[in-house]
């Protein structure tokens, strides 16, 4: 196993399965009553608890019981997200503002429902249950600047604050001795996002907070609340086995055909009108077919954020491999020689197209 560069001890990792927790009626709201203990034990003894959750907002979801429709952003398809501290209702995509509805925009229901936690509502059911310790959240919501999240991190170490609650900004560079609890309110929040990286990412993100536990000769301690932990990139997070879960990871990758073993390329192209970006990514795909048999080439679909921003979006997915083009070059000559002719012949021209060799989202 790769050493700590401190010396410090590996931090002891468990897993709190929610939903057994749930059945035992020992889930308060999102916290399970193991974690609420572990933080009690800290705030008695001084030490200091960084909690996760990789979201912003209050809750992720306006969800309407009668219609079963979610509140979703004007422009861009996502469900707008709930601020409590603002009291606004807003979209992560495109910042897209509005007042929290009293009722469902879209039949007029009052059955309105809240669901998907993030850190603002993390941070209020801490001061509930906390409420003498100092609590301090921290995500791009709450820090505006760099030298207010500096000043943060200064009064963490000196112990001023008790409670560090925030996104991913509380996984990097925290390194405080007096840190010996890390708490994962879901591991899930990265896990099922339809990328091939999904899986990297949670592990990264997971081994990468639970590193800030323990920095010290005290060995740390991680709890991560989860409804899924024998998922594999999970299990590699409990053993901390970087080894074990980049050798499956490749394995994988090669099977579907991914990086590092094929390059990939995403085509897409963006219209405020449906119908003309179809239009155009079919035209598009009609001269790129013709590298088929150098390339595979996914059929034009609609990206997994089908509207963004006002525009329409449909996407290509190509791959290439690289025992057969080593270089790129044919995926290159395909989807240029493939640009060249689309802006000949199609109808479509003035839709904006845009291609992206290895993209690090393909969303
Ligand atoms: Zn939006
Ligand atoms: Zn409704």
């Amino acid at each position: 196993l790769p050493e700590r560069i401190d010396d410090a001890k590996l931090p002891h990792i468990k897993f709190v399965n929610i939903n057994i927790e749930r059945k035992k009626k020992k889930m308060e709201n999102v916290f399970s009553r193991t974690l609420l203990d572990k933080i009690e034990d800290r705030l008695k003894k001084k030490e200091g608890t960084i909690i996760l959750q990789n979201r912003r907002g209050f809750s992720t979801q306006i969800y309407c019981e009668d219609c079963s429709e979610v509140e979703t952003c004007d422009n861009c398809s996502v469900p707008m997200v709930y601020h409590i501290n603002k009291n606004i209702i807003q979209c992560h995509y495109c910042g897209l503002v509005k007042d929290v509805p009293g009722a469902c925009t879209n039949c007029g229901s009052l059955a309105i429902k809240y669901f998907g936690t993030g850190t603002e509502r993390v941070e209020d059911e801490l001061a509930y249950y906390f409420s003498s310790a100092n609590i301090t959240r921290v995500d791009s919501d709450s820090i505006s600047r760099k030298a207010v999240l500096g000043k943060i991190l200064i009064e963490f170490g000196k112990g001023d604050i008790d409670i560090l609650v925030g996104t991913q900004m509380v996984s990097k560079g925290l390194d405080f001795s007096r840190v010996t609890l890390v708490g994962v309110i879901a591991a899930e929040t990265t896990l099922w996002l339809p990328d091939f990286r999904a899986d990297e990412r949670t592990f990264q993100l997971l081994t990468q907070v639970s590193g800030r536990a323990g920095r010290s000769q005290v060995p740390g301690e991680v709890i991560i609340q989860t409804q899924n932990e024998k998922h594999f990139a999970l299990q590699m997070v409990l053993k901390n086995d970087y080894y074990g879960f980049y050798n499956k990871e490749l394995a994988d990758r090669q099977k579907m055909g991914y990086p590092p073993f094929t390059r990939i390329a995403l085509i897409e192209t963006k219209d405020q009108s449906e119908k003309k970006a179809r239009g155009a990514i079919y035209d598009f795909y009609n001269e790129l077919k013709k590298f088929k048999k150098w390339l595979n080439i996914s059929s034009p679909a609609y990206a997994v954020i089908a509207r963004l921003k006002g525009n329409y979006r449909f996407h290509i997915l190509i791959k290439s491999s690289k025992d057969d083009d080593p270089g790129g070059a044919v995926l290159r000559k395909a989807i240029l020689d493939s640009f060249v002719e689309f802006n000949r012949k199609s109808r479509y021209k003035d839709v904006k197209l845009f291609y992206d060799i290895d993209p690090q989202s393909i969303m």
